[in-house]
């Protein structure tokens, strides 16, 4: 692989997801939330995230079909998707939504294909609210409308590892994220 080019920081990021966590503690203030973390690759957010959240809070995780390991970080693998663009459930949360506080915790909004499938599914669970938090978004790439409620940062078209971010599941123990060059 390529030399990887740091696009944000550890700095930068710390420093936005204590903004992030201030934002969800003043919007459900004397609530109680559930962090949903979207596995794998939100894993480290979620973690730091949680941290800046001072309210009473639980975990859980959701696991769904991702791209997986790409021929190369700049080519799509369509098995992960069938054909009407669905996503597969790999893993679904152990506990009840009913009624409670949402938090879907997901490292990257790129198609919206995952989230919208995330949403739909998890809305038929009747939560009381059910809100999005994504660190990157890369709005040049939605096939859906679907917006974050709170998202780290926007990102132009590149690939991006780190944080939390694979490719065939090696860098996600960068502090930073960094983009991989194109050939
Ligand atoms: P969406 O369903 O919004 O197209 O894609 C969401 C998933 O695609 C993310 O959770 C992530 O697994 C993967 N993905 C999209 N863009 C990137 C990227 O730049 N880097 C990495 N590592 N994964 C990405």
């Amino acid at each position: 692989m390529a030399d990887l080019k740091v696009l944000i920081t550890r700095a930068e990021i710390a420093k936005r997801v204590s903004e992030l966590g201030a934002d969800i503690t003043r919007d459900f203030a004397g609530q109680s939330v559930i962090f949903v973390g979207v596995l794998k690759g939100a894993a480290i957010f979620l973690s730091d995230l949680a941290r800046q959240v001072k309210l009473d809070s639980t975990f859980d995780f959701i696991g769904v079909s991702s791209y997986g390991n790409r021929p190369s970080p700049h080519q799509e693998l369509k098995s992960g998707w069938d054909s009407t663009g669905e996503v597969r459930l790999t893993k679904d949360v152990d506990q009840s939504m009913k009624d409670k506080n949402v938090i879907v915790v997901e490292d990257i909004l790129d198609t919206g294909l995952t989230l919208t499938y995330l949403k739909k599914l998890l809305m038929a669970r009747q939560p009381r609210t059910l809100k999005i938090a994504a660190l990157l978004d890369k709005p040049s790439r939605r096939k859906l409308p679907l917006e974050g409620d709170y998202v780290g940062f926007k990102i132009p078209d590149e690939f991006v590892v780190g944080y939390g971010l694979d490719y065939a599941e090696r860098y996600r123990n960068l502090a930073d994220i960094c983009v991989v060059p194109r050939e």
